[in-house]
């Protein structure tokens, strides 16, 4: 699933607009067939970002795991497709099924939870004004 970074998000149609913040922009929804900005981001980036996944709010994606499409990984033993893992605290949680909703001091935005590791494994460098906007995120 593609949307260009700083559009309407409108992905979840069922959702009443109410239930959602206005101006809800998409952020780090990345496919193989579009290409994205890469740049090293700084790790404090990433842990704010971490942080969300943990403490935001989070809706269930309607078809179940997204796997990255940028690399693929391959069960051991049964040769499935496996889902991406974070670490956190010790345990490990996977990413792919859920967006993301955080509000920020300028817009609010919406990205899957996979961007953890879009920006950690393959550079994804998100728009300017979504990084200086996470940053006055309180930790
Ligand atoms: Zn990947």
């Amino acid at each position: 699933m593609y949307f260009e970074d700083l559009t309407q998000f409108s992905y979840l149609k069922f959702l009443h607009p109410k239930d959602l913040p206005p101006n809800l922009l998409n952020i780090g929804w990345l496919d193989q067939e579009h290409d994205f900005p890469k740049k090293k981001t700084d790790s404090k980036i990433l842990e704010i970002i971490k942080k969300m996944i943990l403490t935001e709010r989070s809706l269930n994606m309607t078809r179940g795991f997204h796997f990255c499409e940028f690399c693929e990984i391959i069960h051991p033993e049964d040769g499935c497709h496996m889902p991406v893992e974070l670490e956190c605290n010790g345990e490990n949680l996977f990413l792919g099924s859920g967006i993301i909703i955080v509000q920020c001091k300028t817009h609010s935005y919406a990205f899957p939870n996979l961007m953890h590791h879009y920006i950690s494994e393959h550079n994804y460098k998100p728009p300017d004004v979504f990084i200086q906007d996470i940053m006055l995120y309180n930790l």
